[in-house]
C-alpha cells in the first residue's frame, strides 16, 4: 500500500508529489499516469518554451469559484520555487504578455527534465499507462482500479486536469468519475481559445496579426477589454487578446460580440484628421486600394477599405467623400464581429469551470471524501493566458501534496 498517490502525471500531480515527499521522505508516494509518458502537456506549453507564470499575478487573472490568491499567496513565488527545487534559473519572456516567466533555457522540455531529475532523487515512483477508471473508498484509503492493475493507497490526490487539450491525455473523464463520488462542478467550456465568426466576416483575412484592443459586449454591456495579438484565421479569431475572452461566449450564453480596435494609439478624430489630410496631399492620385498602405498590411487595409466605402478600388483616393472616410475610421476604430461559437476542446488551453470550492476544504481536502485531495485545473479556476494557469498549477499542487503528507503525520 502506497501513502499517496497521485493521479495524474502533468504539472500540478508532479509538484503535489514532490511537496509531499519534501514534507516526509519517509512517504511511499506514486504518480499514476494514463499516457505512455507523463508530462507531454507541460513539454507543449508556452509554444514548447512554457510560460510557467507572470510576475504580476493579480485576483483579476482567475476566474471561478475558488480563491485562487489565498492558495498561490501560501506558496514560494515561480523563481525562488523553480531555482530551489528544480535548479531551473528563470527569465521574464520578451515576447508574448508582459511580465509572463519563461525558464532561462526557453524550452519547455528543460522544465520537465528536471522535474523528472527531482522525482527519481526523491524516490518517487511513476506508472505510466494507469488510467484510473474508479476510485473505491477502502478501509484505510482508497483503491485506484486501471485496465492495467490496481493500486491501494492511504491518501489520494487528484490533478487530472480537465476538458482542455484531450491528446495531452485530458478529456475530461476524471471530473466525471468525481461527479459520480457526489463533488460538484460548475459549467464548463473552453477558455484560452480561439473564438469562432462566420466566415464571410473574416474573407481576405486570414493570416493577418496585428496587435490592437478587443472588447467584448455582451447585450450592449461591455464585459471586458484586452489588449494583444489579434490574430485572424479562416473562421475564427485567436491571439492572447482573444484567448482571454473565450470563457465569456459561454458565460453569457453564447450572446458575444467582440470589437476590435485596431488603433488605439489614436482617437477617432485624431486618425480621421490623418486620413483626411491624405486625401489632399500628393498620394490623392493613388488608388483607393492604397487608402491605408502605410499603416496597415495590405489584406487588412484593402478589407477595410473595401468595407467601408463598397465602391471600385481603382478610383482614386482623392474622390473618398468625408463620410467615406469617417466609415473607414469606424471600421478601424470599432471592428465589429459577432461570435457564432467556442472552438473545440482540441484547440483550447484550458477548462473554464471545474470542481467547486464549496466541495474542498482550505487544505484543498475533498469535504464529502477524508484523505482525498485535489489541484490543478480538476478544480474551478481558470486563469487567463501569460503563465497563470501553470503558476496555479504549481502552487495549488504544492500545497495539496503537503497538506496531504501533514496528515499523515503522528
Ligand atoms: C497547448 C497548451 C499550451 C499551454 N501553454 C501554457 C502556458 O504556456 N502557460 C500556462 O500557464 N498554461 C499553459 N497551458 C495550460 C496549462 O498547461 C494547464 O493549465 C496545466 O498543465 C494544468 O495542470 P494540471 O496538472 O491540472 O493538468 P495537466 O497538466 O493537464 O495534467 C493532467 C494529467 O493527468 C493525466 N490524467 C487524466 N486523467 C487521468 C486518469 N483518469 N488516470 C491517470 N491519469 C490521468 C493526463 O494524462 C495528464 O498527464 C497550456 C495548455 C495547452 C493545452
Amino acid at each position: 500500500m502506497y501513502d499517496i498517490a497521485v493521479i495524474g502525471g502533468g504539472a500540478s500531480g508532479f509538484a503535489a508529489a514532490v511537496s509531499a515527499k519534501q514534507t516526509d521522505g519517509r512517504l511511499k508516494v506514486v504518480i499514476l499516469e494514463k499516457m505512455f509518458r507523463s508530462g507531454k502537456k507541460l513539454a507543449a506549453t508556452g509554444n514548447g518554451k512554457c510560460n510557467l507564470s507572470n510576475t504580476n499575478i493579480t485576483a483579476k487573472n482567475y476566474h471561478g469559484s475558488i480563491n485562487a490568491m489565498e492558495i498561490i499567496g501560501k506558496t514560494p513565488e515561480a523563481v525562488d520555487y523553480f531555482r530551489d527545487t528544480y535548479g531551473v534559473l528563470c527569465v521574464t519572456g520578451s515576447e508574448g504578455r508582459n511580465g509572463g516567466l519563461y525558464p532561462r533555457s526557453n524550452s519547455a522540455n528543460t522544465v520537465l527534465s528536471a522535474i523528472r531529475l527531482k522525482i527519481q532523487a526523491l524516490g518517487i515512483e511513476e506508472r505510466c499507462d494507469f488510467e484510473v477508471t474508479k476510485i473505491e473508498k477502502i478501509k484505510n484509503g482508497y483503491k485506484l482500479y486501471s485496465k492495467n492493475g490496481e493500486v491501494e493507497c492511504r491518501r489520494v490526490i487528484i490533478a487530472c486536469g480537465g476538458y482542455a487539450g484531450p491528446a495531452f491525455g485530458t478529456d475530461g473523464g476524471m471530473l466525471r468519475i468525481l461527479k459520480d463520488m457526489g463533488l460538484k462542478s460548475s459549467k464548463i467550456c473552453p477558455a484560452v481559445a480561439p473564438l469562432r465568426v462566420a466566415p464571410e466576416s473574416v474573407k481576405g483575412l486570414k493570416g493577418v496579426r496585428i496587435k490592437g484592443e478587443v472588447s467584448a459586449y455582451s447585450g450592449g454591456k461591455l464585459l471586458r477589454k484586452e489588449s494583444g495579438e489579434i490574430q485572424f484565421n479562416e473562421n475564427n479569431l485567436s491571439g492572447i487578446c482573444v484567448f482571454n475572452l473565450a470563457y465569456l461566449f459561454q458565460q453569457y450564453e453564447g450572446k458575444l460580440t467582440l470589437c476590435a480596435d485596431l488603433f488605439p494609439q489614436m482617437t477617432e478624430n485624431e486618425l480621421y484628421e490623418y486620413l483626411a489630410d491624405s486625401v489632399k496631399n500628393d498620394r490623392a492620385d493613388y488608388p483607393l486600394e492604397e487608402f491605408l498602405t502605410g499603416i496597415f498590411v495590405k489584406n487588412l487595409a484593402i478589407y477595410l477599405v473595401k468595407k467601408a466605402v463598397g465602391r471600385s478600388l481603382d478610383d482614386r483616393i482623392k474622390s473618398l467623400r468625408n463620410g467615406e472616410i469617417r466609415r473607414i475610421v469606424s471600421l478601424i476604430k470599432s471592428l465589429e464581429f459577432e461570435v457564432t461559437g467556442c472552438s473545440p476542446w482540441q484547440n483550447a488551453q484550458v477548462t473554464m469551470g471545474g470542481i467547486l470550492a464549496e466541495c474542498i476544504s482550505d487544505k484543498l481536502e475533498a469535504v464529502k471524501h477524508k484523505g482525498m485531495y485535489l489541484c490543478g485545473e480538476i478544480l474551478d479556476v481558470a486563469g487567463d493566458c501569460g503563465g497563470y494557469n501553470l503558476q496555479w498549477a504549481w502552487s495549488s499542487g504544492i500545497w495539496a501534496g503537503r497538506n496531504c503528507a501533514l496528515s499523515l503525520k503522528g
